[in-house]
C-alpha cells in the first residue's frame, strides 16, 4: 500500500505556480486575482475560504475576500457578482457553498461569468468538461483528484472506476472525467448513489473507488478488492476531546481496515483536501492567463 500524498503533491503544484506568477510579474503582466465570497458564519466554510485566501498570498496571487451576513438578500449578492464580473482586475470568482436557504445556489452559480468561474460549477464549464474541451474550468475537487492520479502515474485506462456520490461538485464531474478519452481517464465508470441497491457487489468489482458520500468511514474493508486504488473525498468533523481543536477530520473510508488491502489510498486529512486548493489555484492562474 502506498499513500497518495496530497499535501506533498499540492505543494509541488503550488511551488510551480509561484514560479509562473513571478515570471508573469517580472515581464510586466498582471498577477492572478481571486475574489472569494463568503456568506454567513458557517465554521467549515470560513476555514475553507481562509485557507484559499492564505494560499493565494503564499504563491503571489492577489485575493479579495468579500463577506456578507447570513441574511444578505439574493439581489445584493447577485449585484456583487455582477460587479466582480465587470471588474477587469478580477480573474476568478468563487462563492463558497453552501449558501443560506433563501438564496438560490443555481441563480448564483449561473450569474458568474464562465470565464471567471474558477470553481467550474457553471453549466457552460460543466458542458465543456463533459465534451472534454481543454478550455473548461473543471470543478476543483475532481480536478485535484485527476492531478493526483497523474502525479502518481496511476494507470486508469481500461480500469473499472466506481464513484460513490453524484453531487454536482464532486461525484458527477468525477465520473465524467474518469470516463473521458484522456489520461488519466478512459475508465469504465459506475456512478453509485443513495438509491444504489447492490453497492457492496459493485464496489468489489472496482479497480478504483472514489468515495464522495459525506458519511464517516462508510467504505468498509469487505467492499474493497485487493489492490484497488481508493480515493477518499469525505471530510466530516467529528468531536474529539483529545484534540486541541476539540474535533478531528474523518473521511468516507474506514482507513485503518481498508488501507492494507489497497495499492494506493489517500489519507484524510492530507489527501484530496490540499489537492482541491491546488486545483483552484491552477484554475485561477489559467483564468488570468486566458484574459491577459
Ligand atoms: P453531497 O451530500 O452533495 O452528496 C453526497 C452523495 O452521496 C449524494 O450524491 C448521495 O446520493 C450519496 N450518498 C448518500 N448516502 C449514500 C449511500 N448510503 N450510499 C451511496 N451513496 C450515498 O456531498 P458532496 O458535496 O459531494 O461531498 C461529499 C463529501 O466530500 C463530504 O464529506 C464533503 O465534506 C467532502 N468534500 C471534500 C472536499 C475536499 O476538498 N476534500 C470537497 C468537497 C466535498
Amino acid at each position: 500500500m502506498q499513500l497518495l500524498n496530497g499535501k506533498e503533491t499540492a505543494k509541488a503544484i503550488l511551488d510551480s505556480l509561484e514560479i509562473d506568477v513571478a515570471q508573469r510579474a517580472a515581464s510586466g503582466k498582471k498577477v492572478p486575482h481571486l475574489a472569494a465570497i463568503l456568506v454567513g458564519n458557517n465554521g467549515a466554510s470560513e476555514t475553507y475560504v481562509a485557507s484559499k485566501v492564505k494560499t493565494c498570498s503564499e504563491i503571489g496571487f492577489i485575493s479579495t475576500l468579500i463577506q456578507f451576513e447570513e441574511d444578505v438578500t439574493e439581489i445584493k449578492l447577485l449585484e456583487k457578482i455582477e460587479a466582480l464580473n465587470e471588474d477587469m482586475d478580477v480573474d476568478g470568482i468563487l462563492v463558497q457553498l453552501p449558501l443560506p436557504a433563501h438564496i438560490s445556489e443555481k441563480k448564483v452559480i449561473e450569474s458568474i461569468d464562465p470565464a471567471k468561474d474558477v470553481d467550474g460549477f457553471h453549466p457552460i464549464n460543466i458542458g465543456k468538461m463533459t465534451l472534454g474541451e481543454k478550455d473548461a474550468f473543471i470543478s476543483a475537487t475532481p480536478y485535484g483528484i485527476m492531478l493526483l492520479l497523474e502525479h502518481y502515474k496511476i494507470e486508469t485506462k481500461g480500469k473499472h472506476a466506481v464513484v460513490i456520490g453524484r453531487s454536482h461538485i464532486v461525484g458527477r464531474p468525477m465520473s465524467i472525467l474518469l470516463s473521458n478519452n484522456s489520461n488519466p481517464g478512459n475508465c469504465t465508470v459506475t456512478l453509485c448513489h443513495s438509491k444504489t441497491t447492490n453497492l457492496k457487489e459493485i464496489c468489489l468489482q472496482a479497480d478504483i473507488i472514489v468515495a464522495a458520500i459525506g458519511i464517516p468511514e462508510f467504505v468498509k474493508a469487505d467492499m474493497v478488492k485487493e489492490g484497488a486504488v481508493v480515493i477518499d473525498v469525505g471530510i466530516t468533523r467529528i468531536k474529539d476531546a483529545s484534540k486541541k481543536s476539540g474535533h478531528r477530520l474523518v473521511g468516507d473510508v474506514d482507513f485503518t481496515n481498508v488501507a492494507p488491502k489497497t495499492s494506493y489510498i489517500t489519507p484524510v486529512p492530507g489527501g484530496v483536501g490540499p489537492m482541491t486548493i491546488a486545483a483552484l489555484m491552477k484554475n485561477t492562474f489559467k483564468a488570468c492567463d486566458n484574459r491577459n
